[in-house]
C-alpha cells in the first residue's frame, strides 16, 4: 500500500467551486494522495442528500452546486482519493436554531443530549462542542446510517470517515431515554433490596449512580452499535470501501471520558483505518499516542492525525518522520484551512519539499 499523505478538509474550505478546483489542484501540486474532507459538519450536508438539509455555508451558491460531487470530478482526473467525512453525533453548535425545518435540531428536538439536569446545550463549553445527538434512540441511530449509506451509494468516495462518533464528556447523556433504557438493563441483576431502594429514590439518575461501571458501559455499548451498524451497512453495498474514524488518541480518555472504544472496533474488524488525533505540539508525545495506536491496532492501518493549525511546518515535518519511523501507514494533517502561519500553499509546500523522501511517488 502506498503511503497515505492526507489532509483533513473542512468545509467551509469547499464552499464554492473555485476553491474545490483550489484544493485538488494545492493537493496535486504538493504531492499528497488523499483528501478526508467534510461533508456532514452540523446534521447538514455538502452534497445532495436525500435526508439533511444543505449546510448553510452554501446559500449564497447555486442550488445545483455540489461540492462533493464537484471535488470528486477534480480528483478523479487527479489521481486523488477522497474519504468523505461525516461528523456524527455533533449536531450543532449555536443558540440560533438552523434555518432549516428539517434539521435535526428543529424536526427532532427529542434527539439531543441531555444533562443531569435534563437540559440541552446547544453551544460549546469547557466539555462539550455543541449539541449532540443521543445515540441510545434507535430511530436516530437508523437515520444516521442512512445518512452516511446515502453518501457510500450515491458517491464514488474511496471512503467513509467516522468523526465526533463519541459523547462529549461524562456529562452526557441523562436524557430520559438513556435512563430508562439503563434501568431495565440493570433491573435483571440487582437484588430485590437494591431494586426498591432504587424504585423508590426521587432522584432521576439514581441507576447511573449506584451502577456508575456498568453506566460508562452502556454509552459505549451506544457508540459501538453505530460504528457497527454503519461499516457493516457500508461493506454490504460498497465491500472495497474504506471505512475510517478519528479517533481520541489517548485510549484511556477515548474509553473513559468520551465513550469512545476505538480498541474494540477495531478488535471487532469494524474500521479499516485508523487516524488518532495525536494533537500535541510536542514531537515526543506525539510519538507516545501514535505508538500506542499502532501496538492496539491489530493490524488495521494507523494514519497519525498531526495538528498543523499549531505548529510551523518544520514541526509537521518532523512528525511525518517520526511517523514513519513507527512504521503508520501514513498521515493527516489537521488541517487544509488552518495551518499555524502563512497561506495554505506555502505550509503545504513547506511540508512538500521538508519531507523528500516520499517512499512513493504520486499515483502509485
Ligand atoms: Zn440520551
Amino acid at each position: 500500500m502506498p503511503e497515505i499523505r492526507a489532509i483533513w478538509v473542512p468545509r467551509w474550505d469547499i464552499t464554492n467551486p473555485d476553491a474545490c478546483h483550489t484544493l485538488i489542484s494545492l493537493a496535486k501540486e504538493y504531492d499528497f494522495n488523499t483528501l478526508v474532507v467534510q461533508v456532514r459538519g452540523r446534521g447538514d450536508a455538502l452534497y445532495k442528500s436525500a435526508y439533511e438539509p444543505r449546510c448553510e455555508f452554501l446559500k449564497d451558491q447555486p442550488s445545483d452546486f455540489d461540492p462533493l460531487g464537484v471535488i470528486l470530478e477534480y480528483a478523479r482526473n487527479a489521481g486523488i482519493e477522497i474519504h468523505a467525512w461525516l461528523n456524527a453525533n455533533y449536531t450543532w453548535d449555536s443558540d440560533t436554531p438552523p434555518v432549516s425545518p428539517d434539521h435535526i435540531v428543529n424536526k427532532h428536538p427529542d434527539w439531543l443530549m441531555r444533562t443531569k439536569e435534563n437540559r440541552v446545550v446547544m453551544t460549546g463549553g469547557e466539555d462539550v462542542e455543541g449539541a449532540y445527538a443521543c445515540p441510545s434512540n434507535a430511530e436516530y441511530r437508523e437515520f444516521l446510517k442512512n445518512v452516511y449509506l446515502d453518501v457510500a451509494i450515491n458517491y464514488e468516495v474511496d471512503g467513509i470517515h467516522f468523526d465526533f462518533i463519541r459523547y462529549p464528556s461524562p456529562r452526557f447523556c441523562y436524557c430520559d431515554r438513556c435512563l430508562t433504557l439503563f434501568k431495565s438493563e440493570m433491573e435483571n441483576h440487582i437484588s430485590p433490596d437494591q431494586y426498591t431502594e432504587l424504585t423508590n429514590s426521587i432522584d432521576r439518575i439514581a441507576y447511573p449512580l449506584a451502577f456508575p461501571n456498568q453506566w460508562d458501559r452502556f454509552r459505549r455499548d451506544q457508540i459501538n452499535k453505530i460504528v457497527y451498524a454503519i461499516y457493516d451497512a457500508v461493506k454490504a453495498v460498497r465491500p472495497g470501501m474504506i471505512v475510517s474514524a478519528s479517533v481520541f488518541p489517548d485510549y484511556l480518555d477515548a474509553f473513559s471520558n468520551r465513550f469512545q472504544d476505538w480498541k474494540s472496533w477495531i478488535k471487532d474488524g469494524k474500521l479499516d483505518l485508523i487516524f488518532p488525533m495525536a494533537y500535541s505540539k510536542s514531537t515526543d508525545r506525539f510519538a507516545e499516542l501514535v505508538q500506542d495506536a499502532v501496538a492496539s491496532s491489530c493490524g488495521v492501518p494507523v494514519v497519525a492525525g498531526i495538528g498543523s493549525w499549531q505548529i510551523p511546518a518544520e514541526s509537521t515535518v518532523e512528525k511525518i518522520k517520526k511517523a514513519r519511523e513507527i512504521g503508520t501507514a501514513g498521515f493527516c494533517l489537521f488541517s487544509y484551512g488552518v495551518t499555524e502561519k502563512g497561506t495554505k500553499a506555502d505550509y503545504l509546500k513547506a511540508v512538500r519539499y521538508g519531507v523528500h523522501s516520499y517512499p512513493a511517488r504520486f499515483g502509485e
